[in-house]
């Protein structure tokens, strides 16, 4: 089973009440091949949200205790990362994912890139929060850029493949 960010495949669950929609990622839910969470919403917050950022280092160091998420208001809003992070691994072991596709820079669902914590669009290398707990539990992370076909193919049943081909979904 493969776990998507939920403002991938199209839920309006970011801070500012929009999404980032996929189309291959709501095809994957559709198709039952993926199932969606959102760290944030499960960790108690409500859309629309101020926007957080990690202060101090990045996912890893959060659950380290070496770094804090705070939002734009100044406010330390950690243990809520940290409960979304913890929810979204429950699921996601229950449900026996392999392979996640998470939003991008976000600090809950960030692979490659965050934030710097300053509030100034500046990004540096690293996790947020929940990809860092799933990568650490060996689900492997990867970010929306990377959902292509070629990437989901390993870990999508044989009868959906054909499926995805013969709606012309290879392009
Ligand atoms: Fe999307 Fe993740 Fe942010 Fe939720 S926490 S809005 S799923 S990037």
């Amino acid at each position: 089973m493969i776990l998507i960010s939920a403002c991938l495949a199209g839920f309006n669950v970011r801070y500012d009440g929009g999404n980032a929609r996929n189309d291959l990622a709501v095809k994957l839910v559709a198709m039952g091949q993926a199932i969606t969470v959102c760290p944030e919403i499960m960790g108690g917050f409500r859309t629309p949200r101020l926007p957080a950022e990690i202060q101090g280092g990045t996912g890893d160091d959060v659950l380290a205790g070496q770094a804090v998420v705070v939002n734009r208001a100044g406010q330390d809003v950690t243990k809520e990362y940290l409960a979304g992070a913890r929810m979204v691994l429950k699921i996601a072991q229950d449900h026996g994912v392999t392979v996640s596709f998470l939003k991008q820079k976000s600090p809950a669902c960030g692979t490659k890139l965050v934030y710097d914590g300053h509030f100034t669009g500046h990004r540096i290398p690293g996790m947020g929060v929940t990809a860092a707990l799933l990568q650490a539990h060996n689900i492997k992370c990867f970010g929306d850029e990377d959902l292509k076909l070629a990437n989901v193919e390993p870990y999508v049943a044989p009868i959906t493949w054909g499926n995805l081909h013969h709606n012309n979904l290879l392009a």
